[in-house]
C-alpha cells in the first residue's frame, strides 16, 4: 500500500498489541461546514487504511440537540461512483434526489442511494427533530458498474434478539439475517445493541475485513476495549466477532464487513473516481449543472445547489490500498 497523500499526519492512530489482533482507528472530529455547521466524527478513511472492504467514507454524528446544532439542511449536491448509506439512531431526515424519490430516514431504517453514473440529492432533518444522532456511509462502487443507473433502497430490518443482544442486518448476511438491499461487491452492514454485561460471539466471512464503529461505549472487541466513535479493525482471516459490553449501560455498535477492495480509487469532495481527469470532468458537469447529475424538486432551502470547492493545486492520485 502507497500512502499518496501531502500533507502530515493529523490522523490520531495508534496500534494496539498485535496479540488482540485488533487496530484502533481514533476519529476526527469534522465540521461539515455551511452555516449552520455540524460536526461529525470520521473514521473513514484514514490514511493508513482508505477503505473497509468497498466501505470508503464513515462519519459519525450526535447527539446533536437540534435547538443547538441547527440539525441538518444540506442542499442538493453531486454523488458519483459510490453508494451512500444513511443509517439514524435519533431524528428523521428528509431525503431528495434526482431520480424523483422523496423519502424519510428513521431510525432502524436504512436508506440506501445508488449514484451509478451521477445523481444528486438534499438531506433535511424534520421540523419535528429534537436529537440527530447516526451515521453517513459510503461504499465504493467497483469499476464495472460504477457507470450504472440511479437507484434508491429503503429497507427496515427486522430485529434479531440474540438473548441480550439486538441485531438487525442492514447490508449483505450475519447470523441467519440477510438483507434484500442490492450492493455490488461482497459487503455487511449491521447494527448490534448490547444490553448491559451482555456478550456475543458471531461467525465471520473470513474473506472478509470487518470494522466495529462504537456508537454507545465502551465495547470489548476480542479483549480490546474501544470507546465511543472509535473504529476497531478486523483483518481477513478473522472468524468470529466477540463482542462485551463491560458496564451496566446499553451499548451500541455497528459492524462494517467486506471483501477487501482491490481497485485503486480517487476520492474528492463528493465523487469516487479513478483518475484526475475524471475527476475535473465531474466537477465540471456538476458547475454546469449538466444532465449528468439531474435536479432534485422540492428542496426550499438555500443555497439551491451547493458548489463544488475549487480542485486543489496539486494531481489528484489514486488511493492504493
Ligand atoms: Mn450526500
Amino acid at each position: 500500500m502507497s500512502n499518496t497523500e501531502q500533507a502530515p499526519a493529523e490522523l490520531a492512530c495508534r496500534s494496539l498489541p498485535a496479540k488482540s489482533g485488533v487496530e484502533v482507528l481514533a476519529a476526527r472530529d469534522v465540521p461539515l461546514g455551511g452555516p449552520r455547521a455540524m460536526r461529525v466524527r470520521r473514521t473513514l478513511p484514514q490514511r493508513q487504511r482508505p477503505l473497509i472492504g468497498a466501505w470508503c467514507f464513515a462519519d459519525h454524528y450526535g447527539p446533536d440537540d437540534v435547538a443547538v446544532s441547527g440539525g441538518m439542511d444540506v442542499a442538493p449536491h453531486p454523488h458519483v461512483g459510490l453508494q451512500t448509506v444513511s443509517w439514524l439512531f435519533a431524528g428523521e431526515v428528509e431525503h431528495r434526489d434526482s431520480l424523483g424519490t422523496h423519502a424519510l430516514v428513521r431510525p432502524g431504517e436504512v436508506n440506501l442511494m445508488t449514484s451509478g453514473h451521477g445523481i444528486c440529492h438534499s438531506e433535511v432533518s424534520t421540523p419535528g427533530t429534537t436529537i440527530l444522532h447516526g451515521v453517513q456511509l459510503w461504499v465504493a462502487l467497483p469499476d464495472a458498474d460504477r457507470n450504472g443507473a440511479r437507484d434508491f433502497r429503503h429497507y427496515a430490518p427486522p430485529a434479531a434478539d440474540l438473548g441480550g443482544v439486538v441485531l438487525r442486518v442492514f447490508l449483505g448476511a450475519l447470523a441467519g439475517l440477510e438483507s434484500p438491499v442490492p450492493v455490488y461487491s461482497p459487503l455487511l452492514g449491521a447494527e448490534i445493541v448490547l444490553a448491559a454485561h451482555a456478550r456475543i460471539s458471531l461467525p465471520l466471512m473470513p474473506a472478509y475485513e470487518h470494522g466495529v464503529l462504537v456508537d454507545l461505549g465502551p465495547v470489548g472487541l476480542s479483549g480490546t476495549t474501544l470507546q465511543r466513535g472509535e473504529l476497531g479493525y478486523l483483518p481477513p482471516g478473522t472468524a468470529t466477532l466477540e463482542l462485551a459490553n463491560p458496564k451496566g449501560e446499553t451499548a451500541r455498535i455497528l459492524l462494517l464487513g467486506g471483501a477487501p477492495f482491490h481497485e485503486d480509487i480517487i476520492m474528492w469532495w463528493n465523487f469516487v473516481g479513478r483518475t484526475h481527469e475524471e475527476i475535473e470532468a465531474f466537477r465540471e458537469a456538476w458547475q454546469r449543472e449538466a444532465e449528468q447529475f439531474g435536479l432534485v424538486a422540492g428542496y426550499a432551502g438555500t443555497p439551491r445547489r451547493l458548489p463544488a470547492p475549487p480542485l486543489p493545486a496539486i494531481r489528484l492520485k489514486p488511493r492504493s490500498r
